[in-house]
Protein backbone atom coordinates (compact mmCIF):
# COMPACT_ATOMS: atom_id res chain seq x y z
CA UNK A 1 0.00 0.00 0.00
CA UNK A 2 1.78 3.39 -0.99
CA UNK A 3 -0.16 6.74 0.74
CA UNK A 4 2.05 9.16 0.45
CA UNK A 5 1.71 12.92 0.69
CA UNK A 6 -0.17 12.70 -2.97
CA UNK A 7 -2.08 9.74 -2.42
CA UNK A 8 -5.09 8.90 -0.24
CA UNK A 9 -6.08 11.94 1.39
CA UNK A 10 -4.81 14.02 -1.62
CA UNK A 11 -7.05 12.10 -3.74
CA UNK A 12 -10.28 12.90 -1.03
CA UNK A 13 -9.44 16.51 -0.68
CA UNK A 14 -9.14 16.75 -4.66
CA UNK A 15 -12.07 15.10 -5.16
CA UNK A 16 -13.69 17.52 -3.14
CA UNK A 17 -12.46 20.22 -4.61
CA UNK A 18 -13.52 18.64 -7.57
CA UNK A 19 -17.13 18.43 -6.34
CA UNK A 20 -17.25 22.26 -5.13
CA UNK A 21 -16.99 23.31 -8.77
CA UNK A 22 -20.12 21.33 -9.91
CA UNK A 23 -17.53 18.85 -11.26
CA UNK A 24 -16.55 21.22 -14.74
CA UNK A 25 -13.06 22.39 -13.65
CA UNK A 26 -10.80 19.17 -13.37
CA UNK A 27 -7.66 21.04 -14.87
CA UNK A 28 -5.82 21.60 -11.41
CA UNK A 29 -7.79 18.30 -8.99
CA UNK A 30 -7.56 15.38 -10.95
CA UNK A 31 -7.12 11.79 -9.06
CA UNK A 32 -3.54 10.66 -8.46
CA UNK A 33 -2.47 9.07 -11.81
CA UNK A 34 -4.84 10.72 -14.15
CA UNK A 35 -3.42 13.54 -16.12
CA UNK A 36 -4.97 15.94 -18.37
CA UNK A 37 -4.26 15.30 -21.76
CA UNK A 38 -5.53 17.65 -23.88
CA UNK A 39 -7.44 20.88 -22.62
CA UNK A 40 -9.85 21.93 -25.46
CA UNK A 41 -11.70 25.37 -26.04
CA UNK A 42 -13.47 26.37 -28.73
CA UNK A 43 -12.03 26.35 -31.88
CA UNK A 44 -13.54 29.07 -34.08
CA UNK A 45 -12.10 27.48 -37.39
CA UNK A 46 -14.50 24.61 -36.62
CA UNK A 47 -17.05 24.14 -38.93
CA UNK A 48 -19.56 23.55 -36.73
CA UNK A 49 -22.64 20.69 -37.95
CA UNK A 50 -25.97 21.15 -37.30
CA UNK A 51 -26.88 20.33 -33.51
CA UNK A 52 -30.16 19.53 -33.23
CA UNK A 53 -31.99 20.94 -30.34
CA UNK A 54 -34.29 18.16 -28.84
CA UNK A 55 -37.67 18.70 -28.70
CA UNK A 56 -37.49 18.31 -24.87
CA UNK A 57 -34.99 21.06 -24.27
CA UNK A 58 -33.12 20.72 -20.65
CA UNK A 59 -33.38 17.13 -19.06
CA UNK A 60 -36.11 17.89 -15.85
CA UNK A 61 -35.16 15.92 -12.96
CA UNK A 62 -31.60 14.87 -14.53
CA UNK A 63 -30.12 16.36 -11.13
CA UNK A 64 -27.12 17.66 -12.30
CA UNK A 65 -25.64 21.26 -12.55
CA UNK A 66 -25.94 23.17 -15.74
CA UNK A 67 -22.71 22.44 -18.15
CA UNK A 68 -22.40 25.22 -20.25
CA UNK A 69 -19.68 26.70 -18.14
CA UNK A 70 -17.63 23.79 -17.99
CA UNK A 71 -15.00 23.18 -20.42
CA UNK A 72 -14.46 20.09 -22.95
CA UNK A 73 -11.45 18.20 -21.27
CA UNK A 74 -10.38 14.64 -22.03
CA UNK A 75 -8.22 12.53 -19.34
CA UNK A 76 -6.31 9.39 -19.56
CA UNK A 77 -8.16 7.06 -16.95
CA UNK A 78 -6.39 3.33 -17.93
CA UNK A 79 -5.58 1.33 -20.77
CA UNK A 80 -7.41 2.20 -23.73
CA UNK A 81 -10.06 4.05 -22.03
CA UNK A 82 -10.48 8.39 -21.57
CA UNK A 83 -13.09 10.17 -19.91
CA UNK A 84 -14.14 13.45 -21.52
CA UNK A 85 -15.87 15.86 -18.85
CA UNK A 86 -17.74 18.95 -19.01
CA UNK A 87 -20.33 18.38 -22.19
CA UNK A 88 -23.09 17.29 -20.31
CA UNK A 89 -22.96 14.09 -18.30
CA UNK A 90 -19.85 12.32 -18.58
CA UNK A 91 -18.64 10.94 -21.67
CA UNK A 92 -16.13 7.35 -21.91
CA UNK A 93 -13.94 7.28 -24.96
CA UNK A 94 -12.12 3.74 -25.26
CA UNK A 95 -9.84 3.70 -28.02
CA UNK A 96 -9.55 -0.13 -28.98
CA UNK A 97 -7.20 -2.02 -32.09
CA UNK A 98 -9.59 -1.12 -34.39
CA UNK A 99 -12.24 1.86 -33.78
CA UNK A 100 -13.51 3.68 -30.96
CA UNK A 101 -16.38 3.45 -28.77
CA UNK A 102 -17.97 6.18 -26.88
CA UNK A 103 -19.78 5.87 -23.91
CA UNK A 104 -22.99 8.75 -23.41
CA UNK A 105 -22.52 11.19 -26.06
CA UNK A 106 -22.82 14.46 -23.74
CA UNK A 107 -25.19 17.90 -24.90
CA UNK A 108 -25.47 18.66 -28.88
CA UNK A 109 -23.66 22.22 -28.41
CA UNK A 110 -20.52 20.38 -27.38
CA UNK A 111 -20.11 17.72 -29.30
CA UNK A 112 -17.66 19.97 -31.58
CA UNK A 113 -15.57 19.93 -28.55
CA UNK A 114 -15.79 16.49 -27.70
CA UNK A 115 -14.97 15.44 -31.79
CA UNK A 116 -12.04 17.27 -30.99
CA UNK A 117 -11.18 15.82 -27.95
CA UNK A 118 -11.04 12.10 -29.28
CA UNK A 119 -9.17 13.36 -32.33
CA UNK A 120 -6.56 14.66 -29.68
CA UNK A 121 -6.08 11.31 -29.15
CA UNK A 122 -7.37 8.83 -32.29
CA UNK A 123 -8.00 9.02 -35.68
CA UNK A 124 -9.61 5.71 -35.89
CA UNK A 125 -13.32 5.52 -36.46
CA UNK A 126 -15.99 5.91 -34.03
CA UNK A 127 -18.13 2.75 -34.83
CA UNK A 128 -20.25 2.58 -31.59
CA UNK A 129 -22.12 5.51 -29.51
CA UNK A 130 -23.34 3.33 -26.24
CA UNK A 131 -26.36 4.89 -24.27
CA UNK A 132 -26.62 4.58 -20.34
CA UNK A 133 -29.89 6.20 -20.40
CA UNK A 134 -32.45 8.50 -22.16
CA UNK A 135 -31.43 11.47 -20.03
CA UNK A 136 -30.72 14.46 -22.57
CA UNK A 137 -27.19 15.44 -20.65
CA UNK A 138 -26.18 11.87 -22.02
CA UNK A 139 -28.12 11.43 -25.87
CA UNK A 140 -28.44 15.04 -26.46
CA UNK A 141 -25.05 14.62 -28.93
CA UNK A 142 -26.36 11.10 -30.23
CA UNK A 143 -26.58 12.89 -33.83
CA UNK A 144 -23.63 14.58 -33.58
CA UNK A 145 -21.05 11.85 -32.70
CA UNK A 146 -22.73 9.24 -34.65
CA UNK A 147 -22.85 11.14 -37.98
CA UNK A 148 -19.05 11.72 -37.05
CA UNK A 149 -18.38 8.06 -36.79
CA UNK A 150 -19.17 4.70 -39.19
CA UNK A 151 -21.70 2.07 -38.90
CA UNK A 152 -20.08 -1.66 -39.72
CA UNK A 153 -22.13 -3.65 -42.18
CA UNK A 154 -25.00 -5.66 -40.94
CA UNK A 155 -25.80 -4.06 -37.86
CA UNK A 156 -29.47 -2.31 -37.58
CA UNK A 157 -27.71 1.35 -38.79
CA UNK A 158 -26.26 -0.48 -41.76
CA UNK A 159 -28.03 -3.71 -42.96
CA UNK A 160 -26.54 -6.15 -45.73
CA UNK A 161 -28.84 -5.33 -48.54
CA UNK A 162 -26.75 -7.62 -51.39
CA UNK A 163 -23.85 -9.46 -51.76
CA UNK A 164 -22.08 -6.59 -53.18
CA UNK A 165 -22.67 -4.06 -50.28
CA UNK A 166 -21.59 -6.86 -47.49
CA UNK A 167 -18.07 -5.14 -47.01
CA UNK A 168 -19.06 -1.75 -47.31
CA UNK A 169 -18.90 0.62 -43.84
CA UNK A 170 -21.62 3.41 -43.67
CA UNK A 171 -21.74 6.99 -42.04
CA UNK A 172 -23.44 7.04 -39.24
CA UNK A 173 -22.27 5.13 -35.71
CA UNK A 174 -24.30 2.42 -34.35
CA UNK A 175 -26.25 3.56 -31.43
CA UNK A 176 -26.51 0.87 -28.47
CA UNK A 177 -28.89 1.18 -25.80
CA UNK A 178 -31.52 -0.60 -23.64
CA UNK A 179 -34.97 -1.21 -25.46
CA UNK A 180 -36.49 1.24 -22.58
CA UNK A 181 -33.90 3.74 -24.15
CA UNK A 182 -35.71 3.93 -27.38
CA UNK A 183 -39.20 3.42 -26.07
CA UNK A 184 -38.36 6.05 -23.94
CA UNK A 185 -36.47 8.54 -27.08
CA UNK A 186 -39.49 7.81 -29.71
CA UNK A 187 -43.48 7.38 -30.02
CA UNK A 188 -45.67 5.54 -31.69
CA UNK A 189 -46.23 6.57 -35.10
CA UNK A 190 -48.71 10.04 -35.01
CA UNK A 191 -47.35 10.92 -31.28
CA UNK A 192 -44.36 13.74 -31.13
CA UNK A 193 -41.50 11.63 -30.06
CA UNK A 194 -39.59 13.22 -26.93
CA UNK A 195 -36.21 13.75 -29.54
CA UNK A 196 -35.56 13.79 -33.11
CA UNK A 197 -35.19 10.44 -34.53
CA UNK A 198 -31.45 11.24 -35.65
CA UNK A 199 -30.65 10.57 -31.83
CA UNK A 200 -32.72 7.67 -31.23
CA UNK A 201 -30.45 4.29 -30.65
CA UNK A 202 -30.33 1.83 -33.52
CA UNK A 203 -29.10 -1.45 -32.24
CA UNK A 204 -31.31 -2.44 -29.05
CA UNK A 205 -31.19 -5.70 -26.42
CA UNK A 206 -33.52 -6.35 -23.98
CA UNK A 207 -32.08 -8.94 -21.75
CA UNK A 208 -29.36 -8.50 -19.07
CA UNK A 209 -26.16 -7.67 -21.33
CA UNK A 210 -24.55 -7.03 -24.65
CA UNK A 211 -21.17 -7.55 -25.59
CA UNK A 212 -18.26 -6.19 -27.91
CA UNK A 213 -14.88 -7.09 -28.75
CA UNK A 214 -12.31 -3.81 -29.74
CA UNK A 215 -8.82 -5.10 -28.53
CA UNK A 216 -10.73 -6.43 -25.51
CA UNK A 217 -14.10 -7.61 -24.13
CA UNK A 218 -16.51 -4.74 -23.62
CA UNK A 219 -19.55 -5.80 -21.50
CA UNK A 220 -22.51 -3.84 -21.32
CA UNK A 221 -25.00 -4.97 -18.43
CA UNK A 222 -28.59 -4.05 -18.01
CA UNK A 223 -29.75 -3.74 -14.26
CA UNK A 224 -33.28 -4.21 -14.25
CA UNK A 225 -34.53 -1.39 -12.81
CA UNK A 226 -31.79 1.53 -11.04
CA UNK A 227 -31.63 5.30 -12.36
CA UNK A 228 -34.54 4.34 -14.23
CA UNK A 229 -35.50 0.99 -16.62
CA UNK A 230 -33.14 1.38 -19.33
CA UNK A 231 -29.76 1.82 -17.68
CA UNK A 232 -26.18 0.47 -18.68
CA UNK A 233 -23.43 0.39 -17.45
CA UNK A 234 -19.81 -0.32 -19.63
CA UNK A 235 -17.05 -2.98 -18.17
CA UNK A 236 -13.92 -2.58 -20.50
CA UNK A 237 -12.33 -5.66 -19.35
CA UNK A 238 -8.47 -5.03 -19.95
CA UNK A 239 -8.20 -1.54 -19.25
CA UNK A 240 -10.19 -2.05 -15.84
CA UNK A 241 -12.44 0.62 -16.00
CA UNK A 242 -15.96 0.74 -15.35
CA UNK A 243 -18.70 3.77 -17.10
CA UNK A 244 -21.53 3.60 -14.90
CA UNK A 245 -23.95 6.14 -15.87
CA UNK A 246 -26.24 7.75 -13.74
CA UNK A 247 -26.61 4.73 -11.43
CA UNK A 248 -23.37 5.91 -9.54
CA UNK A 249 -23.24 10.35 -9.88
CA UNK A 250 -21.53 12.46 -7.33
CA UNK A 251 -23.36 15.47 -8.37
CA UNK A 252 -26.55 14.75 -6.08
CA UNK A 253 -28.54 12.23 -4.15
CA UNK A 254 -29.22 9.11 -7.20
CA UNK A 255 -31.56 10.43 -9.16
CA UNK A 256 -34.39 7.87 -8.58
CA UNK A 257 -36.76 8.53 -11.67
CA UNK A 258 -40.01 6.34 -10.18
CA UNK A 259 -41.90 7.09 -13.22
CA UNK A 260 -39.42 5.86 -15.87
CA UNK A 261 -38.75 2.69 -13.84
CA UNK A 262 -36.68 3.39 -11.59
CA UNK A 263 -35.90 2.03 -7.63
CA UNK A 264 -34.07 2.82 -4.72
CA UNK A 265 -33.49 -0.99 -4.21
CA UNK A 266 -33.01 -1.84 -7.76
CA UNK A 267 -29.68 1.02 -7.47
CA UNK A 268 -28.06 -0.58 -4.51
CA UNK A 269 -28.46 -3.95 -6.18
CA UNK A 270 -27.00 -2.50 -9.11
CA UNK A 271 -24.16 -0.63 -7.32
CA UNK A 272 -23.59 -4.49 -5.61
CA UNK A 273 -23.14 -5.99 -9.08
CA UNK A 274 -20.80 -3.08 -10.68
CA UNK A 275 -18.50 -3.07 -6.51
CA UNK A 276 -18.27 -7.10 -7.58
CA UNK A 277 -16.83 -6.44 -11.24
CA UNK A 278 -14.40 -3.58 -9.38
CA UNK A 279 -10.73 -5.03 -8.09
CA UNK A 280 -9.15 -2.88 -5.76
CA UNK A 281 -5.21 -2.71 -6.01
CA UNK A 282 -4.07 -1.62 -2.40
CA UNK A 283 -5.92 -0.68 0.70
CA UNK A 284 -8.79 -0.24 -1.68
CA UNK A 285 -7.02 2.50 -3.62
CA UNK A 286 -6.76 2.00 -7.40
CA UNK A 287 -7.23 -0.86 -9.67
CA UNK A 288 -10.40 -0.98 -11.45
CA UNK A 289 -11.58 2.54 -11.98
CA UNK A 290 -15.26 3.86 -11.99
CA UNK A 291 -16.04 6.61 -14.35
CA UNK A 292 -19.87 7.47 -12.71
CA UNK A 293 -22.37 9.55 -14.84
CA UNK A 294 -21.03 12.96 -13.35
CA UNK A 295 -18.16 13.96 -11.27
CA UNK A 296 -14.64 12.75 -10.92
CA UNK A 297 -13.25 9.49 -11.66
CA UNK A 298 -13.39 6.94 -8.75
CA UNK A 299 -11.98 4.05 -7.47
CA UNK A 300 -13.89 0.71 -5.27
CA UNK A 301 -13.61 2.51 -1.93
CA UNK A 302 -15.44 5.67 -3.49
CA UNK A 303 -18.27 3.85 -4.93
CA UNK A 304 -18.45 1.54 -1.81
CA UNK A 305 -19.05 4.73 0.34
CA UNK A 306 -21.79 5.47 -1.56
CA UNK A 307 -23.55 2.15 -1.87
CA UNK A 308 -23.35 2.64 1.97
CA UNK A 309 -24.78 5.81 1.88
CA UNK A 310 -28.16 5.30 -0.21
CA UNK A 311 -28.08 2.11 1.87
CA UNK A 312 -28.01 3.08 5.53
CA UNK A 313 -30.62 6.62 4.14
CA UNK A 314 -32.69 3.77 2.88
CA UNK A 315 -32.85 1.60 6.31
CA UNK A 316 -33.76 5.30 8.06
CA UNK A 317 -36.47 6.12 6.05
CA UNK A 318 -37.55 2.47 6.37
CA UNK A 319 -37.48 2.79 9.78
CA UNK A 320 -39.37 6.06 10.17
CA UNK A 321 -41.68 4.69 8.11
CA UNK A 322 -42.24 1.47 10.36
CA UNK A 323 -42.65 4.11 13.50
CA UNK A 324 -45.70 5.44 11.32
CA UNK A 325 -44.16 8.62 10.30
CA UNK A 326 -45.78 10.84 7.63
CA UNK A 327 -43.44 12.13 4.45
CA UNK A 328 -43.48 15.58 6.15
CA UNK A 329 -42.56 14.26 9.40
CA UNK A 330 -39.43 12.34 7.96
CA UNK A 331 -38.22 15.28 6.10
CA UNK A 332 -38.49 17.25 9.25
CA UNK A 333 -36.34 14.47 11.01
CA UNK A 334 -33.41 15.01 8.17
CA UNK A 335 -32.89 11.32 7.14
CA UNK A 336 -29.70 12.73 5.17
CA UNK A 337 -27.87 15.54 7.33
CA UNK A 338 -24.88 13.78 7.41
CA UNK A 339 -24.79 13.46 3.79
CA UNK A 340 -26.18 16.70 2.96
CA UNK A 341 -22.81 18.56 2.60
CA UNK A 342 -21.82 16.10 -0.42
CA UNK A 343 -24.88 15.38 -2.07
CA UNK A 344 -27.60 17.75 -0.90
CA UNK A 345 -29.23 20.70 -2.72
CA UNK A 346 -32.49 22.96 -1.70
CA UNK A 347 -32.95 23.89 -5.12
CA UNK A 348 -32.29 23.09 -8.91
CA UNK A 349 -33.47 19.71 -11.11
CA UNK A 350 -32.71 17.14 -8.24
CA UNK A 351 -32.86 18.27 -4.44
CA UNK A 352 -32.98 16.77 -1.64
CA UNK A 353 -36.73 16.56 -0.63
CA UNK A 354 -37.49 15.04 -4.11
CA UNK A 355 -34.88 11.85 -3.27
CA UNK A 356 -36.23 11.45 0.08
CA UNK A 357 -40.01 11.28 -1.15
CA UNK A 358 -38.81 8.74 -3.89
CA UNK A 359 -37.36 6.68 -1.50
CA UNK A 360 -40.52 6.83 0.67
CA UNK A 361 -42.75 5.97 -1.76
CA UNK A 362 -40.80 2.96 -3.01
CA UNK A 363 -40.53 1.84 0.51
CA UNK A 364 -44.42 2.39 1.45
CA UNK A 365 -45.97 1.14 -1.95
CA UNK A 366 -45.95 -2.34 -0.39
CA UNK A 367 -44.51 -3.81 -4.01
CA UNK A 368 -41.28 -3.61 -2.34
CA UNK A 369 -40.08 -7.60 -2.20
CA UNK A 370 -41.43 -8.12 -5.30
CA UNK A 371 -39.33 -5.04 -7.01
CA UNK A 372 -36.43 -6.09 -5.34
CA UNK A 373 -36.27 -9.29 -6.50
CA UNK A 374 -37.14 -7.94 -9.91
CA UNK A 375 -33.87 -5.57 -9.52
CA UNK A 376 -32.07 -8.48 -8.49
CA UNK A 377 -30.91 -10.58 -11.60
CA UNK A 378 -28.06 -10.14 -13.45
ZN1 LIG B 1 -26.81 12.24 -15.85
Amino acid sequence: MQVTAEGKSGNRTATKFIRKVAGMEFAAAVRNGNRVVAPLFVIAALVLVSAPRTSAGRNPGSGHTDPQSGKVELLHVQGDVYMIAGAGANITVQVGEEFVIVVDAGLPEKSQEVLAAIRSVTDKHILYVIDTSADEDHVGGNGNISQAGWALPNTSRNPVVSDEEKFHVQTGASIIAHINVLNRMSAPTGKVPLFPEALWPTDIYDNRYWRLYNGEGVYIYHPSRAHTDGDSYVFFRRSDVISTGDIFTLASYPVIKAGQGGSVNGLIDALNQIIELLEPKANEEGGTYVIPGHGPICDRHDIVEYRDMVTIIRGRIQYYIKQGMTLDAIEAARPTLDYDGLYGATTGPWTTGMFIEAVYRELSSGNTQQEQKAGAGR
